[in-house]
């Protein structure tokens, strides 16, 4: 096989490359995953969000994204539940979803005390209740 020669600037960091194609867009893997990436912005953090999926001969394999700590990890069907990349991130998204719980419930109580004696309670525009 002879060496890349093909001058090329990469789609995603502009960089100049040699390639093989003439219709090669990017310098690296990397650089073709992360323009990817960009073409499918991540918005609201979902558990088991499939980022990429593919098969092989007896699993499918997805490729999904932690929403703890945004990192990619594998995951076979059979781990279909499977929506982080680690105990850690597990961990502390149950943490934080008893943190979040936590707070609604002294800020329900707080405003319940209020109300009991009296106050009328304005949140902005939107009254919160
Ligand atoms: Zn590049
Ligand atoms: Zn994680």
């Amino acid at each position: 096989m002879k060496p890349p020669s093909i001058k090329r600037f990469c789609q995603h960091c502009g960089e100049k490359f040699y390639a093989r194609r003439k219709t090669a867009e990017y310098c690296s893997p990397n650089c073709r995953w992360k323009a990817w990436r960009e073409r499918h912005p991540v918005d609201e953090p979902k558990g088991n969000r499939v980022v990429k999926q593919w098969y092989t001969k007896n699993q499918t394999v997805n490729l999904r994204e932690c929403p703890v700590c945004k990192h990619s990890f594998f995951a076979t069907n059979n781990q279909a539940t499977k929506k982080y990349c680690s105990r850690a991130c597990c961990q502390k998204a149950y943490r934080q979803r008893f943190e979040a719980k936590r707070r609604a419930d002294v800020a329900r109580r707080v405003i319940r005390h209020l109300e009991a004696m009296g106050c009328e309670l304005y949140f902005g525009d939107t009254a919160a209740r």
